[in-house]
């Protein structure tokens, strides 16, 4: 027997055409879209307003393959919460939720890949190579389980969203897009794509068909370095993607969407903190209007780097400013939990000595 197929892979249109095929009037898949993707049920039989009938014929034709909870940590510093999520084949991935300090803001940082192909050399989640991409609707569910949380701790809905987590977006860039679209759609979370960042390491040729699509979330590039050999050596892609190329696909998104672009730069001392690199960053970034997120580097016990020491610091953002650029620097928040973008990884028996994921025991599942 054919193994039957999961309700939330069929797009808006599909559904329309599976339900007139039975026989069903058109409005119907209006109000089965609701439950699958508004109210996020998780079973037919809590589609009250559809008859037994049609229930009883979903039931036959579709499964559900839910996102759930597996686990969740929160920083006792400053109240960042790591979730888990389980997905179908046991895949776990990785979500965060990052309140502001009077938490006015909460921010969802979302995963799109199990693990990530590209092997950053800073980054944990690097180390795990792809497992698989996830599902629009698995990108979908686990935000919308992260603002349903969003409103049982912090008491108000998501007001953010940062797609940072596990994987290179630009490399699931259908499933991230449909996931965005039913997020920002009023048939879904209704949330503002100027709300929404996506974090990709600046894949060319994506970022070209991306520029086409005009997309109205913002932009973000990890750049690390501006300098061709120091990136390289630290970000293997960058190989395949040199920054002149890189230069020419951002003017061009910059061109389509009229979008200042925002760039990240990790702090690694020694390797891309000197005057040097800042001369090179700022004639980098001079190519579009910008804005420069200097992150402080998440150490693990295991990592060959070292975060740049804050005088280091300041003399780089100084350089920077002097130059007009604009410039935040950006302590990394759930650092104490593993929770912080680049921490991100899956639980092995390794990983596990190396992030110490204690709290991933079976016993603290059931959370809701
Ligand atoms: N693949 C995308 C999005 C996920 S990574 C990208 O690379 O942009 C999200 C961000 O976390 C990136 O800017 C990445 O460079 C950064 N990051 C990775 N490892 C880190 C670490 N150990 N400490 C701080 N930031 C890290
Ligand atoms: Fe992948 Fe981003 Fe990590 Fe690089 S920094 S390995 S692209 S998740």
């Amino acid at each position: 027997m054919d193994k039957k197929q999961n309700i939330k892979e069929l797009s808006y249109q599909e559904l329309s055409e599976y339900l007139s095929s039975i026989g069903e009037p058109a409005f119907r898949a209006k109000q089965l879209w609701q439950w699958l993707w508004q109210k996020n049920v998780t079973g037919f039989d809590q589609m009250t307003n559809l008859s037994k009938k049609l229930r009883a014929r979903l039931k036959e034709d579709f499964v559900f393959e839910p996102v759930e909870i597996y686990s969740y940590q929160q920083s006792p510093t400053d109240q960042t919460i790591k979730y888990t999520f389980r997905l179908k084949g046991n895949h776990l991935v990785e979500g965060v939720l990052i309140p502001s300090r009077s938490s006015e803001r909460v921010t969802a940082c979302i995963s799109t890949q199990v693990g990530c192909p590209l092997g950053c050399k800073f980054c944990a989640t690097g180390t795990m190579g792809l497992k698989r991409n996830l599902h629009a609707y698995e990108i979908y569910d686990h935000l919308w389980l992260l603002n349903q949380q969003s409103q049982k701790h912090f008491g108000r809905k998501l007001t953010n969203i940062v797609v940072m987590g596990m994987g290179e977006p630009l490399l699931n860039l259908d499933n991230v897009l449909l996931a965005l679209d039913i997020i920002t759609s009023d048939q879904g979370l209704g949330m503002s794509p100027q709300r929404i960042t996506l974090s990709t390491v600046g894949m060319v040729k994506e970022l070209y068909r991306l520029a086409d699509m005009k997309p109205k979330f913002n932009l973000a590039v990890s750049l690390h370095s501006a300098i061709d050999e120091v990136r390289s050596g630290i970000m293997p892609v960058n190989k395949s993607n040199p920054l002149p190329d890189l230069v020419k696909a951002l003017k061009y998104f910059h061109k389509q969407t009229g979008k200042r672009i925002t760039f990240e730069y990790l702090m690694l001392a020694g390797v891309n903190d000197s005057i040097k690199d800042a001369k090179a960053l700022a004639d980098f970034t001079r190519n579009f209007p910008s804005k420069i997120n200097l992150i402080e580097y998440n150490e693990t016990p295991h990592s060959i780097f070292r975060k740049s020491p804050p005088e280091r610091v300041r003399e780089f953002v100084n350089f920077l400013e002097n130059r007009n650029l604009v410039v935040t620097v950006r302590r990394s928040k759930g650092s104490d939990i593993a929770a912080a973008c680049g921490q991100l990884v899956k639980i092995t028996d390794r990983n596990k000595q190396l992030f110490n994921f204690d709290h991933l025991k079976p016993e603290n599942k059931n959370i809701s």
